[in-house]
């Protein structure tokens, strides 16, 4: 594809984007290359937690920058040893281990649970994971992921007499679809969210955890309640098993407490952080409490593992968001597109809000999703970006310290929009 003077075709065409370049970000801000301005509510996905280009961020990059990049992951450094103390501290798990990417971070859980079932549990190693869990793009964690076509070799969820939740185990948990990449990675049977039996059912002297996220994000914001992670402790904790949590998209802020766990006061024994961790930078962690923290040496490492430049930007990021002032800010500023988000849905005739803190999803009652995308970025005279995760979805992710005026002007972009489209 030709835009202006970019040549594409050199990247990998995986993924369908608009023609345009974006070259500039500030706060909510994005600007292409024809000097097009954009107000962002997607971030990068969810990662940019403190906006584009934020300052603290700049200059953590920088000062790093000129003192130590990388000394190899053979060596300790202070910015990750700084860090990892600090999550341990946040968290009450004791153990940290520096990633890149959520995959990364969640193929690290999957990992630390094989070892751990191999070393106390007879060999035990099926990890019971969710259909529309979104966990990642390795092979196992698309195994891990109960998306259509991603998860090949699981057992097949129990039968559930209870009705999926919406969004939520729609799609089918593997076997009858085309699978992708054959053969998967084996051991991740899927159970229906919200629905305990279903998880019931699937434990068996093989089982070694249970892996899921506090509120499907990908899925398209599909919370699991209050009394399911409750429940699902007291399961793990009935049979030995250890309870993972993904809070890769929900931790750090996202749903007004800094780990989204915290709202059902339910203690993982694992949980994986990412996104907003790095603040837009390529920066995840894997968590784990001591007594499971069971890797020998060679068994978990990576090049740029635990590197200072990255982990520096970490710094800053918690410098920002483990405030409780910047926390009830979030709360705050959820609650403002909440309000929003409600005025619209009554305004408009659609099916309703749902979501936490500054991560939530609009349900437009019918499949006009990438229409109302589509149509939102060429808006006259700024372009609002946003993200439909689903056909009738749409899913806000703004910075955590987005101003109160840019939600207003997204409101009422989307409701011209929406006014327009009828
Ligand atoms: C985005 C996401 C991942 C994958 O993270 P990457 O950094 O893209 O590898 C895993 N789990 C959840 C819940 C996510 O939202």
């Amino acid at each position: 594809m030709r835009i202006d003077h970019f040549e594409t075709d050199a990247l990998m065409d995986v993924a369908a984007r608009p023609p345009l370049v974006m070259v500039e970000g500030r706060g909510s801000w994005l600007t292409d290359h024809a000097g097009r301005r954009y107000l962002d509510f997607v971030q990068g996905w969810a990662v940019n937690s403190l906006g584009h280009c934020p300052a603290q961020i700049a200059a953590a990059l920088a000062a790093q920058a000129q003192r130590l990049i990388s000394p190899s992951p053979a060596f300790f450094n202070d910015a990750a040893i700084e860090l990892s103390r600090r999550l341990a501290a946040l968290s009450g798990l004791s153990r940290v281990f520096l990633a890149s990417s959520g995959a990364e971070a969640n193929e690290g859980a999957i990992k630390l649970a094989r070892k751990w079932g191999a070393l106390h549990r007879d060999g035990a190693f099926e990890i019971i994971t969710f259909a529309g869990a979104f966990h990642g793009r390795t092979l196992a964690t698309m195994s891990a992921s109960g998306k259509a076509g991603w998860n090949g070799n699981g057992r097949r969820a129990a039968p559930s007499p209870l009705p999926a939740p919406a969004g939520g185990g729609r799609e089918a948990t593997g076997g009858e679809h085309v699978g992708l990449f054959e053969p998967k990675v084996p051991g991740f049977p899927k159970a229906r969210l919200n629905d305990l039996d279903s998880v019931q059912a699937l434990v068996g002297p093989s089982t070694v955890a249970v892996m899921l996220e506090p509120i499907q994000g990908e899925a398209g914001v599909v919370p699991a309640t209050t009394e399911f992670l409750r429940s699902l402790r007291a399961l793990c904790d009935q049979h030995g098993l250890l309870l993972i949590l993904d809070e890769v998209q929900t931790g750090v802020g996202r749903t007004g407490t800094l780990f989204a766990c915290e709202q059902a006061g339910v203690a993982p024994d694992v949980m994986t952080l990412g996104k907003g961790l790095g603040g837009g930078v390529p920066l995840a962690a894997l968590l784990a409490k001591q007594e499971v923290s069971c890797f020998a040496h060679g068994d978990q490492g990576g090049t740029y593992c635990g590197n200072p430049l990255m982990a520096a930007v970490g710094n800053a990021v918690l410098d920002a968001v483990a405030q409780p002032e910047f926390l009830a800010g979030v709360v705050e500023r959820g609650a403002h597109l909440q309000r929003h988000l409600q005025r619209l849905t009554s305004r408009h005739g659609l099916a309703g809000e749902r979501g936490r803190g500054l991560l939530r999803a609009l349900d437009l009652g019918r499949p006009i999703g990438a229409a109302v995308v589509e149509a939102a970025r060429g808006l006259q005279p700024e372009g609002l970006l946003l993200n439909s995760p689903r056909e009738h979805l749409l899913r806000f992710m703004p910075a955590l310290n987005v101003p109160f005026e840019d939600i207003d002007r997204a409101a009422a972009q989307l409701d011209g929009l929406l006014a327009k489209m009828g």
